[in-house]
């Protein structure tokens, strides 16, 4: 069975569901029938919980829902992540994180760059640039938090910039 026809059969499930809840709280408030009622209401229940929970899993491995994970996750990590790293985290196949960060790539969303042997993508949106205040004469650094106009070393401008 594909996915959409996984996904109907859940659908399918929820309304049965539902159905039988409606049925089992008419029984409910008949007189004489709460225990069938009761029943009834406790499969209905069960059934839409199931169908939840699976239409909840499938969302998660839909192409959206995996890139919707992975782009989560680059947001806490400074725009950037590895294959390893985001299985790890989502708990997802390697295979379909992969071919998200394909798709993401195509789109020219996230960017693939080589360190010492290791592919990390790199989500240029989410990247925080971080700034230093540089002085352009003696290359002295500055945390930016600090108010400095001229360098304390040799007196020349200080220039913010990307680090
Ligand atoms: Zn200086």
């Amino acid at each position: 069975m594909n996915q959409g026809c996984l996904k109907a059969v859940a659908i399918a499930l929820m309304l049965l569901g539902v159905l039988l809840a409606l049925v089992g709280l008419v029984f409910l408030l008949a007189p004489g029938r709460a225990v069938k009622g009761i029943i009834l209401l406790g499969i209905g229940g069960a059934l839409i919980g199931f169908a939840a929970s699976r239409l909840r899993v499938m969302a998660q491995l839909s192409p959206a829902g995996v890139e919707q994970q992975l782009t989560a996750m680059a947001t806490g990590a400074n725009g950037e992540l590895t294959v390893t790293s985001a299985a790890g985290v989502t708990h997802l196949d390697e295979a379909l994180i992969r071919a998200a960060l394909d798709r993401l790539m195509q789109q020219g969303m996230v960017k693939l760059e080589h360190r010492e042997g290791v592919e990390y993508y790199l989500f240029p949106g989410l990247h925080e640039t971080k700034m230093v205040k540089k002085c352009p004469y003696c290359g002295n650094e500055y945390p930016v938090s600090q108010h400095l106009r001229t360098c304390p070393s040799c007196g020349g401008n200080i220039e913010v910039r990307p680090e």
